[in-house]
């Protein structure tokens, strides 16, 4: 994979304003940069005191100047990181002045593209510099910075050398076609192909559980004005809203969004806005929402207590897919004086205003998408990695069946090292890399 290092720059913070605002440069030679902006050399990984010149004899701006020489900086390039004024006016003409010095604007992600590229990070990492800096909930940072450390890439490794140690045991035996079943007998092929394939398991049911703190569970949420739709999900948030308490959105139960339950964030589905219409916008939207429908865990049926399920809610639920997993939920059993909690048959009782039977609802939710709890084990994952260790499984499964046919044995155990070095990038095609990292945002 051929890329010409040639310098890039991009404002590292956040838009908008702030104390110190960061500016990165990499490259394999940025000394215009460095010169053109600062007028000296720089000591290596020393914070230097700096004004930054501009093109005459002013300045735009003063602040720290920090030099990385390759490789030993996050990309492997030469790296220049100043930290200036934050705001955006004073960012910008600082990015300017790269641009004249010869950096071109960096594209999403090309920082870690180019540490990926450079070695210093393998694929799984660079996702988790991503997933740490979109990490929705503390529990996801925790795992996004586990899975920066290598602990996620790490496993893969081990099951890939394993499985190199394997097709290097089977190829032998090719040369040998006559003793070849005894050969492989003998080094109990069979018994490491079944401790892979359990190792396996265990890793996807980690990565699985990584995956959920990052996309966290989508749960569609059906119920008849009044019934409680908000207060619940107000009374769920509880103290976890931790982030922010109010946000811009066009409907008022956007707070929803920041639901977590054990880290885990819960995305609600609103199916309000489900009815027929004859307008092309609001036709758009209702699509959307379908789609996110069909991708969902659960549906919450929400109704008073006092009421029971309607007829419209009957006729919501008869449009959903029927693999949609429904969980009744009835509200307000203060009211009622019914027994709050888990009654079984996906019934809970619950009271959004006393909180009884809250902790009954956010277990079930948890066990509805096989939560375990957060453990050490658990690093950040994506469905890309998943969709990997499933492809892989397949591949030792087949390898499994075709035992008594070597040659065929030999095949799978190597499409299912290619599978998971998918994960780790060691076999990835540059279109699935251009789609990974062009999801970063710029400066990353
Ligand atoms: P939504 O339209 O479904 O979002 O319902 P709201 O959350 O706005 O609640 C409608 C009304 O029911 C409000 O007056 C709430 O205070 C009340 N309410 C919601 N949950 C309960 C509950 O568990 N017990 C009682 N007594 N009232 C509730
Ligand atoms: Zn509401």
């Amino acid at each position: 994979m051929l890329y010409s290092p040639d310098p890039i720059a991009a404002i590292a913070t956040a838009p908008g304003r702030g104390g110190v605002g960061v500016i990165r440069v990499s490259g394999r030679r940025i000394d215009a940069i460095v010169h053109g902006l600062i007028g000296r050399p720089l000591t290596p990984r020393h914070a230097h005191f700096a004004r930054f010149r501009a093109a005459d004899t002013g300045a735009i701006d003063e602040g720290l100047a920090l030099y990385f020489p390759g490789p030993n900086s996050f990309t492997g390039e030469d790296v220049l990181e100043i930290q200036g004024h934050g705001g955006p006016v004073v960012m910008n003409m600082l990015l300017k002045r790269c641009i004249e010095l010869g950096a071109r604007h960096a594209e999403p992600g090309e920082f870690s593209k180019r540490a990926f590229l450079n070695g210093k990070l393998d694929l799984a990492q660079a996702e988790a510099v991503a997933d740490l800096i979109d990490a929705q909930s503390e529990a996801a940072a925790r795992s996004a910075l586990k899975s920066l450390d290598g602990a996620f890439s790490l496993e893969v490794r081990a099951l890939v050398d394993e499985l190199i140690q394997l097709r290097m045991l089977v190829e032998a035996t090719l040369d040998f076609p006559e003793e070849e079943i005894d050969f492989l007998q003998a080094a109990d092929a069979q018994g490491r192909l079944l401790a892979l394939q359990t190792q396996l398991a265990k890793v996807l049911i980690a990565a699985s559980q990584g995956r959920l703190l990052r996309e966290g569970m989508h749960v569609v949420l059906i119920g008849q004005p009044n019934v409680g739709k908000s207060s619940l999900m107000n009374a769920l948030a509880g103290e976890e809203v931790a982030i922010v308490t109010d946000i811009a959105g066009t409907t008022r139960d956007t707070v929803r969004e920041l639901i977590q339950l054990q880290g885990v964030p819960l995305h609600v589905i609103d199916t309000a806005g489900l009815r027929e219409t004859d307008d092309a916008v609001e036709r758009i939207g209702i699509e959307r929402t379908w789609g996110a429908i069909g991708k969902a865990d659960l549906a919450l049926l929400l109704v008073d207590s006092r009421a029971g399920v309607t007829r419209e809610d009957l006729e919501i639920l008869a449009r959903l897919p029927r693999a949609l997993p429904v969980l009744r939920v009835f509200n307000k059993v203060d009211l009622t004086g019914e027994v709050p909690g888990d009654v079984g048959r996906d019934v809970i009782h619950v009271s959004a205003k006393t909180g009884e039977g809250l902790d009954a609802l956010r277990q079930r939710l948890l066990q509805q998408v096989g939560w375990q709890g957060e453990q050490d084990g658990v690093f950040i994952a994506r469905e890309r990695h998943l969709d990997a260790i499933r492809r892989a499984s397949r591949h030792l499964d087949a390898a499994l069946a075709a035992y008594h046919r070597t040659e065929l044995f030999a095949e799978e155990l190597r499409l299912g090292q290619n599978a998971l070095n998918e994960i780790t990038g060691e076999f990835t095609s540059d279109d699935l890399l251009g789609v990974i990292f062009s999801r970063f945002c710029i400066g990353k």
